[in-house]
């Protein structure tokens, strides 16, 4: 598969896959717009450049990737479509007759490695994939995109605690730091400072090694992906803005499931 060598080129691949996923959702009702266009740099920053993956969606050696925030995955869609995944038109009908769900289900003939939805279980069944291919002497990665208040689930720290326990370098968790979960901001909900401090200081306790970065940069993401793995799992927060594209909709809480207006999106996009 074609890998997109520059971060010039992954920003306007981004750009491409914001502005598809808008277009689709909005044309069929569907409405996790905002926690979908969060993740979009760090989805095409893998895709495109990061994941060894080949044209084939089940070949055996591929970087897996489990994404757990399954209600924000139009991006993911339209990332398999672009590179062949699932067919255009199962994305053209999303939301309208497609097999492709609001929450993601697993399909692994079209790219999708696990059913999230319920959340708080894609890290789980990413360590468990992860921990499979030591077992095996594979030498795959595993890549799993959470969110950043899923982090209350108290399934993902028993997840964690495996993967520290059984030295899984070959497990890498992107947290998606919109610093928002559903209709509201995280520090209103559970985390009591700013929560890229508090899931710094959670992650380190629990024994990962942790890295920030920009996640909406693909060059930071690069970097962050790129930290030595010293026999741990690693984790990289990614500090992005939930909506991200559509001015109207940034950081604002109302859009978790709310499509925008013609007049919300005449206050801009920042894509072409
Ligand atoms: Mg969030």
């Amino acid at each position: 598969m074609e890998k997109l060598s520059s971060t010039e080129k992954l920003k306007l691949k981004a750009d491409i896959i914001r502005k598809r996923l808008v277009e689709v959702a909005i044309r069929n009702g569907a409405g996790h717009i905002a926690p979908s266009l969060s993740s979009v740099d760090i989805l095409t920053t893998l895709y495109y450049q990061v994941m060894n993956i080949s044209d084939s969606p089940d070949w055996e050696n591929r970087d897996r990737l489990v994404f757990s925030k399954a209600h924000g995955a139009y991006g993911l869609y339209a990332i398999l479509a672009d590179i062949g995944y699932i067919q255009q038109k199962d994305w053209d009908t999303f939301y309208a007759g497609s097999f492709l769900a609001g929450c993601i289900e697993r399909s692994p003939e079209h790219g999708i490695e696990a059913s999230c939805g319920a959340l708080g279980h894609g890290l789980p069944i990413a360590t468990g994939i992860a921990f499979g291919a030591k077992l095996q002497k594979k030498e795959y990665m595993t890549y799993c995109v959470v969110g950043d208040g899923e982090m209350q689930e108290g399934s993902n720290w028993e997840a964690i605690q495996l993967g520290v326990k059984y030295q899984l370098d070959n497990l890498i968790i992107i947290v998606d730091c919109n610093g928002l979960q559903a209709m509201d901001f995280l520090t209103d909900v559970l985390s009591t400072e700013n929560p890229m401090d508090d899931l710094e200081s959670k992650f380190t306790a629990f024994g990962t090694t942790v890295v920030r970065c920009d996640g909406h940069d693909a060059a930071s993401i690069i970097e962050a992906l790129n930290q030595p793995k010293n026999n741990k799992p690693l984790t990289v927060l990614a500090k992005t803005v939930k909506g991200y594209g559509i001015r109207a909709m940034e950081n604002d809480p109302k859009f978790h499931f709310r499509i925008p207006t013609p007049k919300e999106l005449e206050q801009g996009v920042r894509y072409e």
